[in-house]
């Protein structure tokens, strides 16, 4: 019944969230959980959940949002497909995004721009932006996207939800379609903390089929240790930041001082190294990621038909690939990527979670014309997490002329709990 619901709701809609609804595949499926007792007191039974388009679920087309795959149908299920099928959630379709996940407003889609439910005619953030309006807009109980650098928070926050990154390793990337794959995440994007906390023990896990996952301990929920942490607050993140989204972000850094955290200030110093870093690293290798899309294997040859963003990365990815430039770009950025990190972790060593904005401006509206640099600069607060392998949650705290604040909580490597018990509700 539920599923009835909210396939009608998601055909009357006019967000352009879900890009891809099969009802009677989604009616069918329902049917069998139903009839399946076995499946009755797991933990996702009778939740409704809507996939970014760049993560495989057999049967549907996996287009990426990109004309390049439009008739893609994968033939297998995504290790976290895999997952949240057997603990009984129901997939209600695919959801909109930016083309290959590359971007941070949800425009640049094939299928066209994502629309915000809670701000209108502004963006929705991105590149899961379909995911984050199909939630915010209750066409779903939750989502799933991926965070490369931003891609879950960022969204997130323009919507008013919920949003998780986890630290590197935690859940598979296979099945994922590879944006930067040094950098790529899978996470949820939900209504709540606590259904972020349940999402993410679902799909999380070492899988054999990624290299990179390691085993966690299940992330219990113990909201009353928060009162004993030690809150970071970063100078150059709050000063990078529109003063408005500033002071609203200093209001919930009330709330946890209210609580008893103790307020640690601390500074960041390699803050600008943070967009040049992770776009040299994210072009080269979104480059070799999309080799195999030269049209004999899938659908069309990329470069002859995708947008324009994707195929700047590609074509400067090549150019910084070529083994005369190695050293002047790429090895550079490896080498920042190393400084970040280390020194990213040193601020751990004096508290358990920074907090900060997540996007450091508000929204523009949807169709208005950027520069790439304008729209990169929406990431310089959400790309360090990505760039030191850190896990950073986002829940709303509040409104600014009718545009969602989220407020970002990093937490260092591993210490994904932590930070899933400190997204309290600050409304
Ligand atoms: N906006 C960033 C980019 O365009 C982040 C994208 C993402 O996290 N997938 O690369």
């Amino acid at each position: 019944d539920k599923a009835l619901k909210y396939i009608e709701k998601i055909e009357k809609s006019d967000i352009n969230a879900i890009i891809q609804l099969d009802k009677e595949k989604v009616l069918n499926e329902a049917k069998e959980l139903e009839n399946n007792e076995k499946l009755k007191n797991k933990p996702l039974y009778g939740k409704i959940i809507a996939i970014k388009s760049n993560i495989n679920v057999k049967g549907y087309n996996i287009s990426c949002a990109s004309k390049t795959l439009e008739n893609y149908i994968s033939a297998y299920d995504a290790t976290v497909v895999k997952k949240i099928k057997s603990q009984g959630g129901l997939i209600i379709g695919m959801t909109n995004m930016d083309e290959f996940a590359s971007g941070s407003s949800g425009e640049t889609s094939y299928y066209g721009a994502t629309k915000n439910p809670n701000a209108e005619g502004k963006i929705p953030g991105g590149s899961s932006s379909g995911s984050a309006s199909a939630v915010a807009g209750d066409l779903c109980d939750m989502a799933l996207g991926s965070d490369t650098g931003g891609s879950i928070r960022n969204p997130a926050s323009h919507c008013g939800v919920v949003g998780f990154k986890p630290s590197y390793g935690v859940v598979s990337r296979q099945g994922l379609c590879d944006l930067a794959m040094s950098f790529d995440q899978i996470g949820p994007l939900t209504k709540s903390a606590e259904d972020a906390l349940l999402l993410t023990n679902i799909i999380k896990g070492k899988d054999l089929s990624d290299s990179t996952t390691v085993e966690t301990p299940k992330f219990e929920k113990n909201e009353k240790q928060v009162k004993k942490y030690k809150v970071g607050i970063v100078k150059e993140f709050m000063e990078v930041s529109d003063e408005k989204i500033r002071n609203k972000i200093e209001e919930g850094i009330e709330v946890f001082k209210d609580m008893g955290c103790k307020i640690v200030e601390l500074n960041y110093k390699y803050t600008d190294l943070a967009l040049p870093t992770y776009y040299l690293i994210n072009y080269v290798e979104f480059f070799s990621a999309t080799r195999k899309y030269d049209g004999r294997r899938y659908g069309y040859p990329i470069e002859e038909v995708c947008g324009e963003e994707v195929l700047r990365r590609i074509l400067i990815g090549k150019h910084i690939s070529e083994q005369e430039f190695s050293g002047k770009y790429y090895k550079k950025a490896l080498y920042t990527r190393k400084l970040m990190k280390n020194e990213m972790l040193k601020l751990f060593n004096d508290v358990d979670i920074i907090v900060s904005p997540t996007v450091p401006k508000l929204p523009h509206n949807i169709g208005k014309e950027l520069t790439p640099m304008e729209m990169y600069s929406y990431d310089v607060l959400t790309v360090p997490t990505n760039i030191c392998g850190i896990c950073a949650g986002v829940v709303k705290c509040g409104n600014i002329a009718g545009n969602p604040v989220g407020l970002q909580i990093q937490g260092k490597p591993f210490d994904d709990e932590k930070v899933l018990n400190a997204m309290i509700e600050f409304e």
